[in-house]
């Protein structure tokens, strides 16, 4: 493994935990569902490929992305498999998604309007198409009440296109299985009400939450996100397996007299002679600038508090109590280093964020360090 890219800021992803997050997923939802693991937004930012190669031990049916763009990423990386592109996609894309074989997901009848013209242009036979319920998210996908007039229509696509999926996504399986089971519902009055038949189609629901709180909602397949990389997908729910550290080096210490001022806005002054420790990470790494006068650091295993505003490239902490610590050594912002750790859900807190919004925040300054432990 290479040092080299550890020098000033970086994260630290554990593969073998995302593959084992996975692999609690499955056994969670039985061996007979597939698994359809969410690598959108860079594999929620930390690395796609890299994420594709961890998962793949695990033989997963397919992929999700968010964009025609991240599912051709996935083909130029040579993945073969099923590629479904959840979000719906504008004019124009369609003919693009249809060339590198991936699989749209609908939402409306224009949609499908769109669909039929390009592979009626490409000369394609049969392209393949998931269309997605609404069942109460409400941002995508046809309505749970009209699925017996939508689906008519569906049926007479022509042979251009093909349906081969449904799907619906639950809006509070973090933390309401009442909710989510009023849904599930709807999907299955859709499903009843559609003039296709069930069997010939892969029918899909669960996110991370949902497949860990309702795994019996499991269908044909789930589509797990945060919980493999490491996010808790609900506050009630079996935590996964941490995969992200972020790390950062000391790039300078000083000795500081009693009234000193720090950072932007001179927010914090040391009530006395002070010890100060600048990090070579900033809100320009993805490090949220709310956290600055409340967040921590870890460093040689003790916690210390960030103090003073957050800048772009740097981040001020008080060592004063930590004689040892010198320039150049390691502080950890998430994750790890023992009892200390402080935890990915413990920063979203502070900063009045997600989990979710914590990891895709990390910027593209950050090197991604993939390692694996090789263990199962
Ligand atoms: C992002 C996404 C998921 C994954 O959700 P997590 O909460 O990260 O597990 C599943 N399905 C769809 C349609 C999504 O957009």
């Amino acid at each position: 493994m290479s040092t080299d890219r550890r020098t000033r800021a970086w994260i630290e992803v554990q593969a073998g935990a995302v593959r084992r997050n996975l692999r609690r997923i499955r056994e969670a939802v039985g061996e007979d569902v597939a698994l359809i693991p969410m690598v959108k937004a860079d594999a929620y930012g930390l690395g796609m490929s890299r994420a594709v190669a961890a998962l793949a031990p695990l033989d997963p049916w397919g992929m999700g992305v968010a964009t025609v763009t991240e599912g051709v990423t996935l083909r130029t990386g040579g993945y073969v498999g099923p590629v479904l592109v959840f979000s719906p996609i504008p004019p124009g894309t369609y003919e693009r998604a249809l060339e590198h074989g991936l699989t749209p997901c609908l939402s409306d009848l224009s949609a499908l309007g769109l669909l039929v013209q390009a592979a009626a242009r490409a000369g394609a036979s049969a392209a393949p198409y998931h269309v997605e319920v609404d069942t109460g998210m409400g941002r995508a996908g046809f309505d749970w009440r009209e699925a017996g007039t939508w689906g008519r229509e569906l049926a007479e696509a022509g042979s251009g296109v093909t349906l081969t999926g449904c799907f619906t996504h639950f809006h509070s399986a973090d933390v309401d299985a009442e909710a989510t089971r009023v849904q599930w519902k709807r999907f299955e009055g859709a499903l009843d009400a559609l003039p296709f038949d069930r069997r010939t189609l892969m029918i899909h629901a669960c996110n991370s939450a949902a497949a860990l709180r309702l795994p019996e909602l499991g269908a044909d397949g789930v589509r797990p996100g945060i919980y493999l990389y490491g996010g808790a997908a609900g506050r009630d729910l079996p935590p996964p397996e941490p995969v992200v550290t972020l790390r950062a080096r000391i790039v300078l210490i000083k000795e500081v007299p009693p009234g000193s001022t720090l950072g932007y806005g001179a927010t914090h002054v040391a009530r006395g002679w002070r010890r100060w420790a600048t990090l070579g990470i900033g809100y320009g790494d993805g490090l949220p600038r709310s956290l600055g006068n409340r967040g921590s650091a870890v460093i040689r295993r003790r916690r210390v508090p960030i103090i003073g505003r957050i800048s772009m490239d740097l981040t001020v902490v008080d060592i004063t109590d930590l004689e040892e610590v010198e320039v150049g050594d390691v502080a950890t912002l998430v994750g790890g280093d023992g009892v200390q750790g402080v935890t990915l859900e413990e920063v979203a807190e502070l900063a009045g964020t997600i989990n979710y919004e914590i990891l895709t925040g990390l910027s593209p300054r950050l090197p991604r360090v993939w390692m694996d432990d090789g263990r199962d």
